[in-house]
């Protein structure tokens, strides 16, 4: 977590300071603790973001909890509209939630709107809750009697965010939990703070009491307090697998309803009958698109007998075409590493998979943006014949390293597959139907792609790896996330007939 000693220069002391957003208003941080925010693609500190002390998130706790009530009580239509109408305004302000991404993350403008395109999928989802959480309805379960089910909110809710989606991962939990009734406490990642407070202003602009949503900036501390806050009743989680592990477990631990997203390791498996060119052209948009930091990038390549050679030279012919360069560049296609330490954490698996016997065949240190540059960029690495047992293949690199794993058959691959941690995405690349199903139907991940190599499910499904992927029940979203943010309550109702009215002392049977 990056809180580094203040630079004594006033440049850095003159920057604007990201603070929080508490009960429908920016309020500045008052710990003395924060953190630099850099832009990517310079290297420059832009902003500082405070890091809020326990007081302040109990005081955004407060904000919440006195606003649940008048929202959770707001009529299921009026609800709806605001719902709408945060829809379209960030639809609308979708270029300029964009440009947050870039100056802070560094993702290329195109990648930045389809992050947000797929974070309004979750909105537009979210509108629909009138009929989402409808309960069920039993009439005359016993003579007169009839009994249902309804689901309400839970009180306040809880979300913590990874650097990689700054806008997507949020809407991915504050639309339901919003759209069920509960008020909401996001604490995004300190990397790239300023879309979540761009968001706030929306979510104020269409209408969300005050207090409903409110964000923290911070790093640990304010984690820990939102996970020892005892009116904190879930806390939706997604980051890298120490992380949330802690998380899933200090929260349940204190009573919380929690879901936890980890880290991945995605394998595309490419059989022999694959289509080359498509195969090549997939594995190259997932293994390099916004640089290798999605928790959905395919990792590794694990090709079956022949297809290896024709495949890594398909792929290595499309890597010069590559355009990398900054998110002002309108022919860039991947931007710089999120921070300097992370491109050279990134970079130094090349190294180590040279050293472990592997044959590097692009190093992104090459790219002439890795030196000639002050950003955090480094070019497209690939790297042939990777075992299971290096670094390489082991550890989550999360950037634009793409490793193949050459492999005799598809019970080898799927035994590979089946025996790495981690479980959230997988593809496979086949013209038979057959082998498609046969993998769909054994292999231990969360997500499957069948010739699609990012199998991020729409809004109307749930998110959720498997493994060291998710730890909890419930997966993200659609509708398990309804689940997620609701209880359900069930009511046995009679409308007595004073007639057949009698006391009886037995245990209540159905009649
Ligand atoms: P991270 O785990 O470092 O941080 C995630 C959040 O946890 C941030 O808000 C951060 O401030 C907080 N945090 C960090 N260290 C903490 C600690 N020790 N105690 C308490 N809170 C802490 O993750 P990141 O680097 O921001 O994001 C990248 C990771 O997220 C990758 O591992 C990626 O695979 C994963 N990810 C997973 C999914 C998924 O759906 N499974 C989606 C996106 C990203």
């Amino acid at each position: 977590m990056a809180q580094v000693a203040e630079p004594s220069g006033s440049t850095s002391l003159a920057l604007p300071t990201v603070g929080h957003w508490i009960g429908g208003a920016h309020v500045p941080g008052t710990s003395g603790r924060r953190g630099p925010v850099f832009d990517p693609a310079t290297g420059a500190q832009t902003k500082w973001v405070d890091f809020a002390s326990t007081a302040e998130v109990d005081a955004a706790v407060a904000a919440a909890e006195a606003a649940f009530p008048a929202w959770r009580s707001l009529s299921m239509s009026r609800r709806t509209d605001i719902l709408f109408r945060i829809r379209n305004l960030v639809e609308q302000h979708r270029k300029e939630l964009a440009g947050y991404l870039t100056a802070e993350h560094g993702k290329v403008p195109s990648d930045a709107l389809g992050e947000i395109a797929r974070g309004l999928e979750n909105l537009e989802f979210a509108c629909g809750v009138p009929h989402l959480i409808k309960g069920g309805f039993t009439e005359q379960a016993s003579t007169g009697v009839d009994v249902y089910q309804i689901r309400q909110p839970l009180g306040v809710v809880a979300g913590i965010t990874p650097f990689n989606f700054p806008a997507m991962v949020p809407m991915w939990m504050f639309a339901n939990a919003l759209a069920c009734g509960n008020a909401f406490i996001l604490k995004p990642s300190e990397k790239d703070p300023s879309a979540s407070m761009f968001m706030a202003e929306l979510l104020h602009e269409a209408g969300v009491p005050d207090g409903v949503f409110n964000v923290v900036q911070g790093d640990r501390e304010a984690v820990d307090r939102v996970l020892e806050h005892p009116s904190i009743a879930a806390v939706s989680f997604v980051g890298s697998t120490p992380v949330a592990r802690h998380v899933y477990e200090t929260g349940t631990r204190n009573g919380k309803r929690v879901q936890a997203l980890g880290g991945a390791k995605n394998h595309m498996l490419v059989l022999p009958d694959a289509d080359i060119d498509m195969a090549a052209d997939a594995a190259v948009s997932a293994a390099y698109g916004s640089s290798g930091e999605r928790c959905m990038a395919i990792a590794t390549v694990v090709a079956v007998g022949g297809v290896a050679e024709p495949l890594v030279e398909a792929i290595q012919a499309r890597l010069a075409k590559v355009a990398v360069g900054p998110g002002s560049d309108p022919g860039a296609e991947m931007g710089p590493l999120v921070t300097r330490q992370h491109r050279d954490k990134v970079a130094s698996y090349i190294d180590s998979a040279a050293n472990q016997g592997a044959t590097v065949l692009a190093d992104g240190r090459e790219h002439q943006l890795y030196r000639g540059s002050d950003g955090f960029f480094l070019g497209v690495s690939l790297i042939d014949h990777v075992t299971p047992g290096m670094d390489a293949y082991r550890d989550e690199i999360f950037g634009p390293v793409l490793t193949v794993v050459r492999v005799g058959s598809y019970e080898e691959a799927l035994e590979l597959i089946n025996d790495n941690p981690y479980g959230n995405g997988t593809a496979i690349f086949t013209r038979d139907g057959g082998a498609a199903r046969q993998f769909q139907f054994e292999v231990n991940v969360g997500m499957v792609g069948i010739n699609v190599p990012i199998p991020v499910p729409v809004a109307y499904y749930s998110f959720g790896g498997w493994k060291a992927s998710l730890f909890g029940d419930q997966h993200m979203y659609g509708p398990e996330g309804i689940q997620f943010y609701t209880r359900a309550k069930v009511v046995t109702s009679r409308w007595p007939d004073p007639g057949t009215s009698s006391v009886d002392l037995g245990f209540p049977r159905t009649r």
